[in-house]
């Protein structure tokens, strides 16, 4: 194994489950400008990881390396022992990742049934048995989506409404790996609980490998598996929410996170 295959697996912790998501050295510079100098990170199968981390201090871009939407200078993304990001271009199809930007990125010109169907394959419902009515009505109850507001589009639903809408659009092509960027940010902090349980209860339904983006450290502490710190362009910690509120690497960490209570 090479020392970023190392710094993986001591990062995930002696406890981590079989690690589906392995992300190994990635850099990646603006310009001039280092954002990423280094992030490892390893996410165990069905787990759930908050990354969390000053504003500006690189998260999104490293969705977006991830996802592939971005091509990292150097380091490697693996998903289930699988190359889908590096150096050299990985092309589309051997990646099957659900990536829900922070505004959701609905298609407004579609109905809410629209824009989940988007993602569905006829030979996937071939293969699964369902007709698209009978899946779309299994996305609905899975992220908690009533089915009448089917023919609604985006701009006549709610904020939390949309998200969720996003969320079931992401996961009607079942990814291996699910990517979402301040799923939470767009709500009120009433409806930001109960959509936070809401999508908590989904996720551990779907039984789906998470990767989540927030700069509200509460959200992370109680939504996640795991929490990785990024600062300075690396993953400054990286363990259980517990052990990262409770022996903070170090003090800018700890104020960082005392900021959640
Ligand atoms: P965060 O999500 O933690 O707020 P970002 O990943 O969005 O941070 O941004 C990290 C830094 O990289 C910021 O300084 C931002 O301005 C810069 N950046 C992000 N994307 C680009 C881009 N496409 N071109 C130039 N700079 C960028």
């Amino acid at each position: 194994p090479t020392p970023a295959d190392d710094s993986a697996r001591l990062a995930a912790g002696p406890q981590s489950r079989e690690n589906h998501l392995l992300v190994q050295g990635v850099v990646k510079s603006f310009g001039t400008v280092p954002v990423l100098r280094g992030v490892s990170l390893a996410v165990g199968k069905g787990t759930t990881t908050a990354i969390v981390g000053p504003s500006g201090s690189g998260k999104t871009t490293l969705l977006r390396v991830i996802a592939g939407f971005e091509v990292p200078d150097a380091g490697s993304v693996l998903l289930n022992g699988q190359m889908v990001a590096g150096a050299a271009f990985v092309p589309a199809h051997r990646r099957n990742i659900g990536y829900v930007p922070q505004d959701g990125a609905l298609f407004p010109h579609l109905s809410v049934a629209g824009n989940i169907a988007f993602g569905l394959s006829r030979k996937a419902l071939k293969a699964g048995g369902l007709s698209l009515a009978d899946r779309l009505l299994e996305l609905f109850e899975l992220v908690s989506l009533e089915p009448e507001l089917a023919a609604r589009r985006p701009d006549e639903l709610s904020g939390g409404q949309q998200q969720r809408v996003a969320l079931a659009r992401a996961l009607a092509r079942e990814p291996d790996l699910l990517l979402l960027d301040e799923p939470f940010s767009a709500l009120d902090a009433g409806l930001r609980t109960a959509t936070r349980k809401a999508v908590a209860k989904t996720l551990a339904r779907a039984g789906v490998t998470t990767v989540l983006v927030t700069h509200d450290q509460s959200e992370a502490l109680s939504f996640a598996d795991q929490v990785g710190v990024i600062r300075d362009g690396v993953v400054a910690q990286l363990g259980s929410p517990f052990v990262v509120y409770s022996r903070p690497v170090d003090l800018q960490t700890a104020e960082f996170l005392g900021d959640a209570v």
